[in-house]
């Protein structure tokens, strides 16, 4: 079953309406390297915020980390990653394209069929030197995942806080993988963001943990609108398991290109305290004075792409319909998703207008994200705020002027009402909640 929209089409959208550009693109660009602009940015934090809400603030067992980007490099020898954080590549002999070998059929170049080398194993962490002297001693990696800081602050964490286990250390930013092949838009890049959640639990109730996580990871995504069908899940086998996970499910999307993964969700074991205990000689445990007892907790991981998620809900949002006999594009984003959630329309560009249009504005942007616009044909802007997934328009007409009323148009049903200026926030935010309002309250609001 293929996706309903073609990859193309999300990225000319994205750039268009100034979601996402290629990098340095008056350069020529940078090869899977990707600047989110003004509609992009708002999305994307929104993203995350959602995120955090549901992860952290809405729980009393999940605290917060931001840890830094370069770490101490022996993180990544007790991690694993310096060993084992590798892909094979092969080399072509005659044009010199480098491929992954496990991804690429048969023994010559996909490219132009010349001979390849041997694989050789590559490690995608990529690195650089700390401090003046570019010499073996200074080498620090950029990290590939943000769960090392989570584990190495551990101590820290559990001591501050205060709190027992279950406890989660949640963290969202940048994360680098050297790529062989990035591609596919912003499913791969080589510099990302990660949401990621650490959550300790005493051994033994990790199958559990990781049962109950599985399924909130996947209920967010369903919660902020992604159709079900479209998403699902998918076990590990036993031999492609990292080296440190005892279990893991990955949550698939239906992307343009096929089912893949959106987000992982591993039962770490106590792999990760054990190795950091072990290389930094520093007790890493848990001890539960009430029970009496000390041990080394499990962790279960669920870890998500930023860049991914927002592929997620473009795609799924993303439909071309005909209204009165005009194609319409229109982006059905989840309300909290939304960049922008009202624009504020006078119907043309006429100086009597621009008053009460200012000020209807005025009202609104301190409350929700608001865009003013009042350039173009009214069509033309409702068609860029049904494009950039704006649920709500709020249009400004000659009548406006003598009734103090207003036309707010709905992004999805395209059904329009008339309230009064007077309370108009009161609608919008009863509407971003999904509720339904009853404006003729807000008439008895102003006879009084
Ligand atoms: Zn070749």
């Amino acid at each position: 079953m293929p996706a309903k929209v073609d990859m193309d089409k999300i990225v000319s959208l994205c750039k268009r309406r100034g979601f996402i550009f290629p990098s340095s693109e008056i350069y020529g660009g940078l090869a899977s390297c990707w600047d989110y602009g003004p509609m992009g940015v708002e999305l994307k934090r929104n993203v995350k915020d959602a995120w955090w809400k549901a992860v952290v603030h809405e729980r009393d067992d999940v605290v917060g980390l931001d840890t830094s980007i370069m770490m101490h490099p022996g993180v990544w020898a007790a991690s694993g990653h310096i060993d084992n954080f590798t892909d094979p590549l092969v080399e072509c002999k005659s044009c010199h394209l480098r491929w992954r070998a496990d991804a690429i059929e048969g023994k010559r170049c996909p490219q132009c069929s010349g001979e390849l080398t041997e694989p050789r194993m590559f490690n995608l962490m990529f690195k650089t030197f700390m401090g003046p002297v570019e010499e073996k001693a200074s080498i620090v990696y950029l990290r590939p995942e943000t769960a090392q800081g989570i584990f190495v602050n551990f101590e820290n964490v559990v001591t501050t806080s205060r709190k027992k286990l279950p406890l989660g250390i949640a963290q969202i930013g940048k994360s680098f993988r050297n790529e062989i092949t990035p591609g596919n838009f912003i499913f791969r890049t080589r510099e990302f963001e990660h949401m990621e959640l650490e959550y300790f639990v005493k051994p033994g109730t990790d199958e559990k943990w990781l049962d109950y996580w599985v399924k909130e990871s996947f209920d967010w995504y369903v919660k902020l609108g992604i159709k079900k069908e479209n998403l699902r899940l998918r076990q590990h086998g036993k031999d492609e398991l990292a080296h440190y996970a005892r279990d893991c499910y990955d949550i698939e999307y239906l992307f343009p290109m096929g089912w893949s993964e959106l987000e992982g969700i591993a039962n770490r074991g106590d792999f990760d305290l054990t190795q950091h205990a072990k290389c930094s000689g520093k007790e890493l445990s848990y001890r539960d004075a009430e029970a009496g007892e000390k041990y080394v907790p499990y962790v279960i991981e669920p870890s998500a792409g930023v860049d991914r998620s927002v592929l997620a809900f473009l795609v799924d949002a993303y439909e071309e319909e005909e209204v009165e006999g005009e194609k319409r594009t229109v982006l059905h984003l989840h309300h909290s998703l939304a960049p922008i959630k009202v624009a504020v329309l006078p119907l043309s560009r006429n100086e009597k207008l621009t008053p009460l249009a200012k000020e209807v504005f005025k009202r609104l942007c301190p409350r929700f994200v608001t865009d003013y616009d009042d350039s173009q044909s009214i069509g033309r802007r409702y068609r860029r705020q049904d494009e950039i997934g704006t649920p709500f328009c709020v249009t400004i007409d000659f009548e406006s002027l003598e009734d103090k009323q207003v036309t707010i148009r709905e992004r999805d049903s395209l059904a329009q009402i008339r309230v009064p200026v007077e309370g108009l926030e009161k609608v919008i935010e009863a509407k971003l909640r999904g509720e339904a309002f009853d404006a003729s309250t807000l008439w008895a609001t102003r006879q009084k």
